[in-house]
């Protein structure tokens, strides 16, 4: 996470700011165009502050509003230097519940994108500096394409969930890599970048789901470690804690401020930093 001068930095600038600064609208410069700001970049020379990103130091937020979310997130320690995990250097992608790794991190991923996008949910990622994952689905990133590329300004990646959302197990390898590679040519034509890591629908895939992903260009195929929904965390072990290199996995659904409120506290109170998947998969 980043550290209080740059975090007021980034408060001064709006979302809508950056999208209007943004000359391009989809590619890899989105990250680094975010790191430059968070480096000390001049600013916009006339950012637009709404009333609702700025309070004055003495108000309390209203509950429930985006500035109450961000009043809400804990302060993590220093996410440290990632050291991206060893990939195999031939055969299907490797797919795994939880990163493997000994780092105090853990992963923010959000599915579908065709049910519900809460509209608040790209400035709260943008001013709380949430890192996540987006697995989403080819038809729904159409036709909601602008609502994920302000997500991906504020730092989010998008990554690939097939194109309708069925259950692959069983069925023939050129099926699912109709499924897998569709996906993944749409969006690359609409974010600029081809995804390197896929999820399954439901999580369920068998040796050739893991094939098929592989020649579409994932790195790695991705199950979760904890689930959460209407801002409760679902551990799938009894001590009811975030490990490190855990995947934390909710969807767009009408509660996601709440869900993602709710896995920031859980990874804090594991004393873990949110950190981005991609960073550890190259
Ligand atoms: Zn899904």
């Amino acid at each position: 996470m980043l550290s209080a001068p740059v975090r007021r930095i980034l408060a001064a600038v709006t979302l809508p700011a950056i999208l209007a600064l943004s000359s391009c609208t989809a590619g890899p410069g989105q990250a680094i165009h975010v790191r430059q700001v968070a480096a000390g970049q001049p600013s916009p020379a006339t950012p637009s502050p709404t009333p609702s990103t700025s309070p004055s130091p003495t108000a309390k937020p209203a509950p429930g509003s985006l500035a109450w979310y961000v009043s809400q997130v804990p302060t993590f320690p220093e996410a440290p230097p990632p050291q991206p995990v060893q990939l195999p250097a031939t055969g299907p992608a490797p797919i795994w519940h939880r990163l493997p790794t000994d780092q105090k991190v853990a992963f923010i991923t959000i599915d579908d994108g065709g049910l519900a996008r809460p509209p608040a949910v790209p400035d709260f990622i943008w001013q709380a500096h949430i890192p996540v994952t987006m697995f989403l689905n080819s038809p729904a990133a159409e036709e909601h394409d602008v609502y994920f590329r302000q997500i991906e300004v504020a730092g989010g990646v998008v990554e690939n969930h097939t194109i309708r959302h069925t259950s692959l197990p069983g069925r023939s390898y050129d099926h699912q890599k109709q499924e897998i590679c569709g996906a993944a040519d749409k969006l690359e034509a609409l974010f600029g970048k081809r995804p390197t890591l896929f999820r399954p629908p439901f999580g369920e895939h068998d040796t050739t789901t893991l094939q098929a992903a592989h020649d579409c260009g994932a790195k790695a195929v991705f199950h979760w470690s904890e689930t959460v929904h209407e801002g409760k965390v679902r551990y799938q072990t009894p001590e009811k804690v975030v490990h490190p290199g855990d995947v934390l996995l909710m969807h767009f659904r009408p509660a996601l401020m709440d869900d993602l409120l709710a896995a920031l506290k859980a990874i804090h109170r594991a004393g873990l930093t949110p950190a981005l998947l991609e960073d550890y998969v190259r």
